[in-house]
């Protein structure tokens, strides 16, 4: 069976680049796997062939550096995000495949299922509540008009068919509200073992409506290959490791958590919605993948399609910006640095207005002017350091809606600031004139020095 897109041709693609690890000695599921993933955090993916209880492989790091996603892509880090937000703009639709032809049903399982012993899923960091799923794509389709979305949640697993979720009030939230308010199941799918470009149009903040999955159709050229569900009306990534079909259970909740999440704190456990698993399929000899979280590979996942987002946004309320970017010490989702080339005074003002609205998880915003490396955050410092005053250009806005995952928000109130970091455009040149060395760039140090 031909793979149109899948994990195991971006494995073989990161082998053949020297990026995959394998690792044949027995591994704990317990901390021990995330503990050697993480070493190898940003640097190479790990294959762990023997973990302990299990005859599953898993594997983790699938892209830990812009350069993997801008490869998984087939682009380069400079145009992958302009090519990202164009997919997100012309999205194109997914093709169904029969069974015959999609991997992930070659073994369907719809009896007798025990997530507890057929999945290995770790526990990752040390307060865990137990294993979790941290790497499935989510598919559920709107109650009413029918339209899919695709997202990444943690998903505890809680018994042998059930498991805990987050839902955080974005669109699955809202479909989710409009199911349990007519005491309805929302039937919901989980794919497991996806190349990046999959994993990463599930987490394009787009509008309602959008089917996520059609922005990978238009990152690949073509139709997504998808493939029906047995027991739900919805349909998967054929080429995916692993599938779990299910639904929401309207009106119960069970405590999930702790989770240790992606700002690097534990999400504290109570009370959540429950999915009742209903049907597993796998591909023959299955590949489990999970995502260390706060790992690389976790926070670039949510920063390149919310990166495209942002600069679309930004650049509809100020055409002269030139860039964004969501920093890793931010989670990739609190701290947007936007850099403009300033044509008129105020623009990075509103730039921070565009930025601020573009997500409920944008907190603090820094407008830089073009010769800033946004991606250097000691030139985004130097910036703030030498061309903001903090009366005249930094503003606050108190008790918006911000994200329950940041400990410092009053469960998800929050506030917001922007900081102004451009030079005023009246400033007399000199005033602002770098310091440089004549000639500096051509001295190459080894023609001087003897030992
Ligand atoms: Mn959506």
């Amino acid at each position: 069976m031909a793979d149109q897109i899948s994990m195991r041709q971006w494995m073989a693609t990161l082998k053949e680049m020297g990026r995959l690890k394998t690792v044949n000695r027995p591994v704990e599921l317990v901390f021990e796997l995330a503990a050697v993933g993480k070493k190898a955090d940003g640097q190479f993916a790990v294959k762990f062939n023997n973990v302990t209880g299990f005859s599953m492989p898993v594997v983790t790091n699938l892209a830990g550096d812009r350069e993997l996603f801008a490869t998984a892509l087939n682009s380069t880090t400079e145009e992958m995000v302009q090519k990202f937000g164009k997919a997100v703009e012309n999205p194109v639709a997914c093709t169904i495949v029969p069974k015959e032809q999609a991997p992930v049903k070659e073994t369907v399982i719809l009896e007798d299922i025990d997530l507890q012993k057929f999945l290995p899923a770790p526990v990752h960091h040390k307060r865990d509540g137990g294993p979790y799923i941290t790497a499935a794509i989510l598919l559920a389709k709107h109650p009413d008009t029918g339209v899919r979305n695709v997202s990444i949640h943690r998903l505890q697993v809680l018994g042998p068919d059930k498991l805990g979720v987050l839902i955080l009030p974005r669109h699955l939230w809202q479909f989710f509200y409009l199911a349990e308010k007519q005491n309805k199941p929302l039937e919901v799918a989980m794919a497991i073992g996806l190349h990046p470009l999959i994993l990463l149009v599930s987490q394009a903040t787009t509008g309602p409506g959008l089917d996520e999955l059609e922005i990978a159709s238009a990152l690949l050229g073509e139709p997504l290959k998808l493939v029906r569900c047995e027991t739900v009306d919805l349909e998967v990534p054929a080429g995916a490791e692993i599938l779990l079909e299910g639904h929401l259970v309207p009106g119960v909740r069970e405590v999930e958590g702790p989770f240790g999440e992606y700002p690097k704190y534990y999400g504290p456990a109570s009370p959540k919605p429950v999915i009742k698993v209903t049907a597993v399929c796998h591909r023959r000899e299955p590949i489990y993948h999970t995502i260390i979280p706060a790992s690389r590979e976790h926070l670039l996942l949510g920063a390149i399609p919310r990166e495209a987002v942002l600069m679309q946004l930004v650049k509809h309320a100020v055409p002269s910006a030139v860039g964004v970017h969501l920093t890793p010490a931010g989670g990739c989702r609190y701290h947007a640095v936007v850099a403009i080339d300033k044509k008129h005074e105020g623009e990075a003002k509103n730039a921070i207005f565009a930025a601020l609205a573009s997500s409920s998880e944008v907190k603090h915003v820094v407008v830089v002017d073009k010769d800033i490396n946004i991606f250097d955050p000691e030139e985004v410092e130097w910036a703030i350091a030498t061309r903001c005053q903090a009366g005249r250009d930094v503003f606050i806005v108190t008790r918006a809606l911000g994200n329950k995952l940041d400990p410092s928000s009053n469960d998800g109130i929050s506030d917001k600031m922007g900081i102004d970091a451009t030079i005023p455009l009246n400033a007399p040149p000199e005033q602002y004139e770098k310091i440089t060395i004549p000639d500096l760039e051509n001295i190459n140090f080894n023609d001087y020095v003897d030992d």
